[in-house]
């Protein structure tokens, strides 16, 4: 992957993203708001895994701008690292009354902030169930769930068929090298490449983006 030019700060967000708790940078989060803002006229876009609702506040922003929809998948009970004990439990987000791990107050909080709520649909469910009966060709699918190999697969699964001629899988956390990260994410990269399908744009970070020939 070659570096990407970054792409202009987006000054329509609304909300300081540092403001958000999630795992994007600020480059990547500006890449997706190009994205998003340039493919949206031709379709809704879509991402897998909102946590907070950080990626979902610049793809939202460039949806919004472009007129168009963004579906936010995440079933916000956490991946495997968020879980309590594990590396990116965050105790804040515990509910007190049910004692789980449980994103979507926050997320909703992020949403109303940013004002996307006329924007984003949240599909609070799984990745799989949200698929299971979607029939909407998509402009963008951005995969950012959970990194065991079993979920990143499953989200290949059930979304890079979706994405329209023209548009862009997105594919969020690709580690070349092995000691600095998970392998799923650039697992599933590599099969879409493989499936010759998609070609390479250039990434930005480790944020990975292929086009649907
Ligand atoms: N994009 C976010 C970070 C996402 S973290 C940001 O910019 O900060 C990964 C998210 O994927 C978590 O919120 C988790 O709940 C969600 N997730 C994990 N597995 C999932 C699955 N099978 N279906 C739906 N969401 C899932
Ligand atoms: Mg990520």
């Amino acid at each position: 992957m070659t570096a990407a030019q970054p792409a202009a700060l987006p000054a329509a967000l609304g909300i300081d993203p540092d403001t958000v708790k999630g795992f994007l940078h600020p480059e990547e989060g500006a890449r997706l708001y190009e994205l998003a803002r340039t493919l949206a006229p031709a379709g809704p876009c879509l991402e897998v895994g909102s946590y907070c609702g950080k990626s979902t506040l610049y793809l939202g922003a460039g949806c919004r701008d472009a007129g168009r929809l963004l579906f936010a998948v995440d079933h916000h009970r956490g991946s495997e690292e968020h879980q309590p004990g594990e590396e990116y439990h965050d105790p804040e987000l515990v509910d007190p009354a049910s004692g789980r791990f449980d994103s979507l107050r926050a997320f909703r909080d992020t949403l109303a902030r940013a004002d996307l709520e006329q924007t984003v649909v949240p599909l609070v469910t799984s990745s799989a169930l949200a698929a299971r009966h979607w029939n909407t060709p998509l402009a963008l699918v951005f995969i950012d769930g959970g990194h065991s190999r079993e979920a990143a697969l499953t989200d290949y699964r059930c979304w890079a068929a979706h994405v329209q001629p023209g548009g862009v899988l997105a594919i969020h956390d690709l580690f070349p090298d092995p000691a600095e990260g998970g392998q799923a994410p650039i697992e599933i990269y590599r099969l879409a490449l493989a499936s010759g399908l998609f070609r390479e744009l250039p990434g930005t970070r480790t944020l990975g983006v292929l086009e649907r020939l």
